[in-house]
């Protein structure tokens, strides 16, 4: 599913294989180095994903579907914790044919080329999640 090398003490670059899915990969990555706090940016290929937008008025998630070959311009996000699992929450942008850009909040993401990710494990550290009424939003818990 992925290669890995530590970079450093608490750096991590990743090389996703293949078709495989993102965010399946690197919450199998968060749970093999038993990551609950962190950041990741990344850039890659993919054909398949579906990027969410959150409407703040409705507070209702739209949820739409790209079957398209894409660059991954960029793809940031950060690692916390909800109910003792890793919990993602990444944000992507991704660059068309005609090289035009679209994104949002990713949902999922499958390769069709190659996903290259420098993940950053915050040692000790775990960051909870809570569900804010006003938002709608799983925000930190501090
Ligand atoms: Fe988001």
């Amino acid at each position: 599913m992925y290669q890995y090398k530590r970079v450093k003490d608490n750096l991590y670059v990743l090389s996703l294989d293949n078709h495989t899915e993102i965010t399946e990969a690197l919450k199998a990555f968060c749970d093999e180095k038993e990551i609950l706090a962190g950041s990741v940016i990344g850039i890659g290929a993919i054909s398949e994903a579906t990027f969410r937008f959150l409407n703040p008025a409705t507070k209702a998630y739209v949820d739409k579907t790209f079957s398209e070959q894409m660059e991954i311009t960029n793809l940031t996000g950060n690692i916390s914790e909800k109910d003792g699992c890793p919990y993602l929450h990444l944000h992507i942008t991704a660059s068309r044919s005609d090289y035009t850009c679209i994104g949002g909040h990713l949902l999922t993401a499958r390769i069709n080329g190659a996903c290259e990710l420098l993940v950053e494990a915050f040692p000790d550290a775990a960051v909870g999640r809570y569900l804010d009424g006003e938002t709608g939003l799983n925000l930190y818990k501090f």
